[in-house]
């Protein structure tokens, strides 16, 4: 995905501004990146659509460059579809026990997701009890229960009581009979009893959307019913992730989702394809195996992961490099021609301005501050002094600013209001800069380009 993006933006760095057949060359290169990341064809077109609508909108910023501002708006549409923005926290009853049960397809991590969740809470200060109700599967309460030592969580398993991590009563293997409602309502009893803040009750799943399976679960619901019920997903479900999430939508309602398995590669395609087609918020994902690979989700954060921030930070990068060596050599060519003034340097300053617009852009993104840092020693404001400065001069004052003695500086300080020792300032810059210009006049670079933190 993030190569085809990078393509995609590349076609409109250094470009003036975006046209039509810009947007829409971008558009196809977004939409077959979105469905090389395996998000839905019926997501990438709403998606695609809505980019497209605001590209053209007047939302269009004149502070950024067309590359940024198509990345912004990806960008926010983004975040906006996956989760307008906000995390979204777990929902805790007001009377204990939170009640939350666990949905989704077999294999989908919602055991392994019990005992991360069940860790993740007991470390935050709370009492949790993990409900073995999938029945359906040998080994299945078995599993949970490995799962629950590990975490240091106690597992309530069907006719066994509490098993505190240790406990040598381990059900028998293979144990495929009893009832999961029954299961849920008695550990719910229990847990008020034994004053578990907590419950999470891990229900059986189905290689495939089942009806009986659905009922079941829909069984469990209308028992307990819970104050949340997560839906986990396999991230790398691909095409089959918006049939499966509707399925489990309108079979059980649940509240938010987990995106499972989001570990490697994974770029989270089946995160924007559940959150657009369900409207329902993802909270947590896994992301490994381990107990502790878990992590609140953070829609900013996954927003940046599938544009990979990484990849458009090179882009801009990219785009910088190759305006500076342009801008050099044509700078290089008029100093070797004695043409180099202040006309030519105001040009310059306007072309730094446009990468100062970066600073903006950087600001949006989250975790990026070692590259806002280096931004840092941009200042707006002493391209505005400059500008200002030159502006007040004379086409013949600009050309050759030798001739710029006393009294014109003073006359350019007041027509600019600055200090008569700021244009002086200026005037030394520049001349420091010509003569760095003429020295790379063979080799074109960033070098100084004049008023970059002079
Ligand atoms: P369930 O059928 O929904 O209960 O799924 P399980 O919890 O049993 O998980 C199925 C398989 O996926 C197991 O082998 C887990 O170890 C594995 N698994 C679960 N979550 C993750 C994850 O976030 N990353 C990876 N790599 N594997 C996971
Ligand atoms: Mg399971």
């Amino acid at each position: 995905l993030t190569d085809r993006l990078s393509n995609a933006f590349k076609h409109l760095k250094s470009k003036g501004k975006l046209s039509e057949a810009d947007i829409d060359g971008t558009i196809r290169e977004i939409r077959r990146a979105l469905l090389d990341a395996d998000v839905a064809l019926e997501v990438v077109r709403s998606f695609t659509g809505r980019i497209r609508e605001r590209a053209l909108g007047t939302e269009v910023s004149e502070a950024l460059n067309p590359a940024q501002q198509v990345v912004k708006i990806v960008y926010d549409e983004l975040t906006g579809v996956l989760g307008q923005g906000v995390d979204r926290p777990l929902n805790f009853a007001k009377n204990p026990p939170t009640i939350i049960m666990l949905a989704g397809l077999q294999g989908a991590g919602k055991t392994t997701l019990a005992g991360k969740l069940g860790y993740w809470l007991k470390d935050a200060g709370h009492t949790p009890l993990l409900v073995a109700a999938d029945l359906q599967r040998p080994n299945a309460v078995t599993q949970l229960q490995v799962v629950g030592e590990r975490a240091g969580v106690p597992v309530y398993a069907p006719e066994k009581g509490v098993q505190s991590d240790g406990g040598d009563e381990v059900s028998a293997p293979g144990l495929t009979t009893g009832d999961p409602v029954k299961v849920a309502r008695d550990s719910i009893a229990l847990a008020k009893q034994k004053l578990y803040d907590t419950v999470i009750i891990d229900t059986a799943g189905r290689l495939g959307v089942d009806e009986v399976l659905m009922q079941q679960a829909r069984d469990i619901r209308d028992a307990v019913q819970p104050d949340e019920i997560l839906f986990v997903i396999d991230a790398m479900i691909g095409q089959d992730a918006v049939r499966t999430a509707k399925a489990f939508d309108e079979g059980v309602d649940f509240t938010g989702v987990v995106l499972s398995k989001l570990d490697g590669d994974a770029r989270g395609g089946a995160a924007l394809s559940v959150a657009s087609v369900t409207g329902k918020p993802i909270l947590f994902a896994s992301t490994g195996e381990g107990l502790k690979d878990f992590e609140v989700f953070h829609p900013d954060r996954m927003a940046s992961r599938i544009l990979d921030m990484g990849d458009i930070l090179t882009l801009i990068e990219q785009a910088q490099k190759q305006f500076d060596e342009e801008e050099a050599r044509k700078a290089a060519q008029k100093m070797a021609e004695g043409e180099f003034g202040l006309d030519d340097f105001l040009e310059q300053l306007q072309q730094v301005r446009k990468l100062g617009s970066m600073k903006s852009l950087l600001g949006m993104i989250p975790g990026m501050a070692q590259h806002r840092q280096a931004l840092e020693q941009f200042d707006e404001r002493e391209i505005d002094r400059t500008e200002a400065i030159i502006r007040s001069m004379t086409p013949a004052e600009r050309r050759n600013p030798k001739i710029i003695d006393g009294s014109r500086r003073a006359r350019i300080a007041y027509g600019s209001g600055v200090t008569v020792s700021q244009v002086n300032a200026l005037l030394q810059r520049f001349e420091q800069a010509a003569k760095m210009m003429k020295r790379m006049s063979n080799k074109a670079g960033m070098g100084g380009i004049p008023g970059f933190g002079g």
